[in-house]
């Protein structure tokens, strides 16, 4: 039985309508995603909007910033500024030659997609499917890469030790029970990626409180607490990712 859909219905009733709060073009999203780290929401929204005030993100203008003065408008998002500042430049060097990113994105098979995305810093499967499915050029099961744990738990009621295992049932889980549209993958990811957040946190899931617990495979009902399920029993179907990663 597909436990998610309703699941997810129930999870848009407690934390309501969800929209990305992150640039979904693939050019702008690369430079976003270095504008924060350790890689956040959060850290790499403030640095996107210090860098933004300080230069617009085209290519050839980034390219025209000297490095100090961009690792300065970085410092908001957090650590290794200067790095990030340097992997920017490589992305707007590669963009140069590259022409329009989303249009060979859009020529290419799925997985000619990942693989091009890949080739920039940084960029690993979860962030790879992450800009096709939020940029609308493959509605790939993309899974939250800072939580792949919710629809494990939701569905198996495991976990895993292994991040590369949790992250394929994962999305094995989200490609059989979530329609393969843009819309409802989006939906899916962008829910579990803020449960993930608040509520069904990698360490010490907030089950006593939360909404979905009585549907929770993770959650005895009958003993109205976690099920402490074992941990390492999630078998990933398919290859292993070794980078957890954007
Ligand atoms: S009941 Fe616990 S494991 Fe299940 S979704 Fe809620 S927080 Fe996560």
């Amino acid at each position: 039985m597909a436990r998610l859909p309703p699941i997810l219905d129930a999870l848009e009733s407690f934390h309501g309508r969800q929209a990305a709060s992150w640039p979904t073009e693939p050019y702008p999203f690369l430079i976003w995603w270095h504008c924060g780290y350790p890689a956040s929401e959060e850290r790499c929204t403030r640095g996107w909007d210090s860098l933004n005030a300080e230069t617009d993100i085209a290519p050839e203008k980034l390219l025209a910033v000297p490095s100090a003065k961009l690792a300065r408008a970085l410092k908001p998002g957090g650590m290794i500024p200067e790095l990030r500042a340097e992997r920017l430049k490589l992305i707007a060097k590669r963009m140069r030659s590259q022409g329009d990113l989303r249009a060979a994105l859009t020529e290419l098979s799925p997985q000619g997609a990942r693989a091009l995305l890949k080739k920039f810093p940084g960029i690993a499967d979860p962030g790879a499917d992450r800009i096709l499915l939020f940029a609308r050029v493959a509605p790939i099961a993309a899974v939250p890469s800072s939580c792949p744990q919710v629809a494990v738990r939701i569905d198996s009621g495991r976990e895993a030790d292994n991040y590369a295992a949790e992250y394929r049932e994962s999305q094995r889980i989200l490609e059989s029970q979530v329609a393969p549209t843009f819309e409802a993958r989006a939906r899916a990811y962008l829910l579990l990626l803020r449960h993930g957040q608040e509520v069904c946190k990698r360490t010490g899931p907030l089950c006593d409180t939360c909404s979905i617990a009585k549907s929770c495979a993770f959650f005895s009902p009958a003993r109205g607490q976690r099920t402490g399920a074992p941990r390492g029993r999630v078998v990933a179907r398919g290859p292993t990712r070794k980078n957890p990663s954007s």
